[in-house]
């Protein structure tokens, strides 16, 4: 049997950062010809239907939401991890189309959130180093020699848990007559999954990624000569990146000139992380240059990356950081005419202590102490906001100032 090949020439032909030491290259090849040859996860046509979607928000006629866990875990694409999550997206999705009186388009970190960069290659504990967990579609996050050895076959088992994710979203009980459509999204890291399960569309001679709606390039690598933007590039889904507070006007007016050359309204977002304390000195430079240049992106906030910090040994984030960096945000984009188009949020529905705070509102937790950090610590990578603390966020942006319609049609 021949296997399709991959539409996108191997990016990767420059060289990727962040990718595993593999330690047996026969075996990455024989697992990249079964995902050649397995049927991609989500349709050209509903990556369209987001692109069309994300045009709205870039015309400040709608409002992206994006969330979920930093890292997802295989044995956690369950009924009850997967359904906890999208319907406490799809409840924050509400209580922000209420407020704003705008569409609010939901994309989950979901059905693909398998590969992580990280800052150092290997980790070291009590005189024992191992490779950095980089996620479950790479190796183990266990800190066992057998568990952080990458292993290829793992990348057919995040296939399967992704196919499985989109299933549960797809039957998920809904309380209304309609269920919001809820898209998925995840960091486009893996070029040994990301390459074999791109795909030509027969209809329009176009390469698709077949791994999840729509895909980002993170911080620690969106270098504009480098094989992640070169991949994104190729693709005809909806893409976005990363943006830390270190980025440079240049740097995104080279991004958005190699990733939306056409200046199609829709087609990139710019995720931008500065942390609350460097949003509203970073922000307005970085659009005004984009305006500037009138190029149509998305902007979207995503308090998470720049707010984390370290108590009682644990990774963690302050509710009040997080709510802080999006009020910067909306301000921002107030001053400026521009639409503040969407949050990115590392959420789950449950209500695990990760982060710590909330509850200053009329909620019935007391939000979650230093001293709870132990209890409910279950992410794999970085920390999420709980349920509550979710939902909570939720009104507490609701109530900033609506975002208006910006340079609309
Ligand atoms: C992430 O989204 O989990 C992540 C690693 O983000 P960034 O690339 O912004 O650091
Ligand atoms: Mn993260």
């Amino acid at each position: 049997m021949s296997v399709p090949q991959s539409p996108v020439p191997p990016a990767a032909a420059r060289a990727a950062g962040q990718q595993p030491q593999w330690p047996d290259p026969g075996e990455v090849t024989r697992v990249r010809e079964r995902l050649a040859g397995l049927p991609p996860l989500v349709r050209p046509d509903d990556s369209d239907r987001l692109a069309a979607l994300l045009g709205e928000v870039a015309r400040g006629r709608a409002f992206l939401l994006q969330g979920g866990d930093c890292a997802e875990m295989i044995e956690r694409a369950t009924p009850a991890a997967v359904h906890g999550t999208v319907e406490t997206l799809s409840r924050l999705a509400g209580t922000l189309e209420r407020s704003f009186g705008l569409p609010v388009v939901t994309v989950g970190r979901l059905a693909g959130q398998y590969a992580k960069p990280r800052s150092s290659p290997l980790e070291t504990v009590r005189g024992l180093t191992l490779p950095a967990y980089r996620g479950d579609a790479v190796n183990g996050v266990a800190f066992t020699e057998q568990d952080r050895t990458p292993d290829p076959r793992r990348m057919l088992r995040a296939y399967e848990a992704a196919a499985t994710t989109l299933r549960l979203i797809a039957d998920r009980p809904v309380p209304g007559p309609a269920a919001r459509d809820v898209f998925v999204s995840h960091e486009a890291l893996l070029m040994d999954y990301e390459l074999p399960l791109a795909r030509e569309d027969s209809r329009t001679r176009r390469a698709y990624a077949g791994s999840g709606h729509l895909l980002w390039a993170g911080e620690r690598t969106r270098e504009p000569d480098g094989a992640h933007i070169a991949f994104l590039s190729r693709i005809a889904n909806p893409v976005a990146v990363k943006i830390g507070p270190g980025a440079r006007p240049d740097d995104l007016l080279r991004l958005a000139r190699l990733l939306n050359p056409g200046a199609v309204p829709g087609r990139l977002t710019f995720i931008v992380r500065t942390g609350a304390g460097a949003v509203r000195r970073v922000l307005p430079e970085l659009v005004g240059a984009v305006a500037g240049a009138g190029v149509p992106v998305v902007w979207v906030c995503d308090p998470m990356h720049g707010n984390t910090v370290r108590v009682n040994g644990r990774k963690t984030r302050y509710f009040d950081d997080v709510y802080e960096e999006i009020a910067g945000f909306f301000e921002v984009h107030r001053s400026l005419g521009t639409h503040p188009g969407g949050v990115h949020l590392e959420m789950t529905g449950a209500e695990v202590t990760e982060c710590l705070g909330g509850g200053s509102g009329a909620v019935w937790s007391a939000g979650v102490r230093p001293a709870d950090l132990g209890s409910r610590y279950e992410s794999a990578c970085d920390p999420r906001l709980n349920r509550t603390q979710t939902l909570e966020l939720g009104r507490l942006i609701a109530g900033l100032r609506t975002p208006s319609l910006v340079a609309a049609g």
